[in-house]
């Protein structure tokens, strides 16, 4: 099944999401939720950097998650003005940038997750959990599994109707939980899952942008 990613993320009509404060994309200038928005902020250093998760101090200015605004917003030099003559490098190293610190976001959910005892690892336990009818909220699975147990891996999420992603390879998916290589993580339904799918999702958009 595949997702019409052109739509709106704006949550549906009388879901329980609650809508935070809008603000201005500096790129297509459309007023959004502040949750769908990359935001900037200008370092000590006179840059202007990425704060993804918002936590930064000072002055922000947002743009849309795409390359299209990030873009114009930078030509136009609509982040230069309203960051005060901030500088930037260019727009390759925010979306390195960007990039990074989405996965970094996807982490530390995961690590959430896992504290809260939400995780499930290792390829053949979870496969046999979703085969005793278990539902997951999002698998992983390593970037470098052997193609034929990629497959399977997949065929089994696309079967079940969960998400799956492979946005990591199998040591680094071990690093996440404290143990050696995992090629497959699950983590099970609820908000977390839905946090990181939805993190996972941008990436990918994002990174089909980049090599459409
Ligand atoms: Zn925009």
């Amino acid at each position: 099944m595949k997702k019409d990613r052109s739509k709106s993320r704006r949550p549906e009509p009388g879901s329980v999401v609650k809508s935070g404060p809008q603000r201005t994309c500096a790129g297509c200038r459309k007023s959004l939720d502040q949750d769908l928005l990359v935001r900037y902020v200008l370092s000590p250093q006179g840059e202007i950097v990425i704060d993804y998760r918002r936590k930064l101090p000072g002055r922000g200015v947002y743009t849309c998650f795409n390359h299209e605004c990030v873009d114009t917003a930078v030509k136009r030099g609509q982040l230069q003005r309203s960051l005060r003559g901030g500088q930037v490098a260019s727009t390759d190293v925010l979306w390195q940038a960007l990039q990074e610190q989405v996965r970094a976001k996807v982490l530390s959910l995961i690590g959430m997750a896992r504290k809260a005892g939400q995780v499930v690892s290792g390829t053949r336990q979870v496969l046999s959990e979703i085969r005793s009818g278990k539902h997951f909220g999002l698998l992983l699975r390593a970037s470098d599994l052997s193609p034929a147990i990629a497959d399977k891996v997949d065929k089994t999420a696309r079967c079940s109707g969960i998400p799956c992603f492979a946005p990591f390879g199998k040591e680094h998916m071990g690093q996440l939980l404290g143990k050696s290589e995992r090629g497959v993580v699950a983590l099970k339904s609820g908000s977390l899952a839905v946090s990181v799918v939805d993190e996972l999702e941008r990436l990918d958009k994002f990174a089909g942008e980049l090599n459409g």
